[in-house]
């Protein structure tokens, strides 16, 4: 299969029926980050359809945790993952982008200007720096996909968090394991509002996505 067709029919057993201008932003993102992956090491995934299943639909899948038009921001995107799939299925969602390697930074404005897309923008800075121009209790949600333990990562988003907000963790496949360990650890303040257990379409791997609301 053709990689834009593994694309929409993945995205489609995922239950999001991607555009055909969607499907060709997506095979755009595919082509800079192989152009831009021979120069600086952004993915460990080489392969169109590793990519596709591994990161495109693998974001694709945390979509439906992001209401439409909400504010959204992604902490350690990397090359934009979830962030930018997310923003280009759902392109009312207001996204911010942060990352604490500039490389990385450089490769994300490069996709959003390559794309046209309006409303994203990529911050370079570390979560937990007070002073990384990204504003206090704004957000709807904040998402983090691979950045470190779940504990550290849900002190890392909660002063983002707008009241009412979510913090979304999208985890692998030990990411149940995880949790139990985690939970007794946790301090409190966090409540598990949602828990999803999936595999990715193809044979991909195993996910699991939590999803916390502050008490
Ligand atoms: N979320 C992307 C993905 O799933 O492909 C990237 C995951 S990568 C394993 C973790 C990323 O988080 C790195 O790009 C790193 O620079 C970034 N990062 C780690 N700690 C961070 C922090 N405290 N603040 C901002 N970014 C951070």
């Amino acid at each position: 299969m053709k990689p834009e067709e593994l694309l929409c029919e993945g995205a489609l057993r995922l239950g999001v029926e991607l555009t055909p201008q969607m499907a060709g932003l997506f095979m755009r993102y595919l082509s800079e980050l192989k152009v831009w992956n021979r120069k600086i090491n952004l993915t460990s995934l080489r392969d169109d359809r590793d990519i596709v299943i591994g990161h495109f639909l693998d974001s694709i899948s945390a979509a439906r945790f992001v209401p439409a038009g909400s504010r959204l921001l992604d902490i350690g995107s990397g090359a934009g993952f979830p962030g930018i799939p997310i923003k280009i299925i759902s392109p009312a969602l207001g996204v911010t982008l942060l990352d604490s390697a500039h490389k990385k930074v450089t490769f994300m404005r490069e996709v959003i200007r390559a794309l046209g897309l309006a409303g994203v923008t990529a911050m370079w800075g570390r979560a937990e720096d007070e002073g990384n121009g990204i504003e206090r209790h704004s957000f709807d949600r904040v998402i983090t996909r691979a950045v470190g333990p779940i504990p550290d990562t849900l002190r890392l988003s909660e002063p983002y968090l707008a009241a009412g907000g979510r913090i979304i963790l999208m985890r692998g496949q030990r990411g149940g394991d995880e949790w139990e360990a985690a939970e007794t650890r946790m301090k409190k303040g966090f409540r598990l509002a949602e828990r999803s257990e999936f595999k990715l379409p193809f044979g991909g791997q195993s996910r699991v996505i939590f999803a916390f609301e502050m008490v």
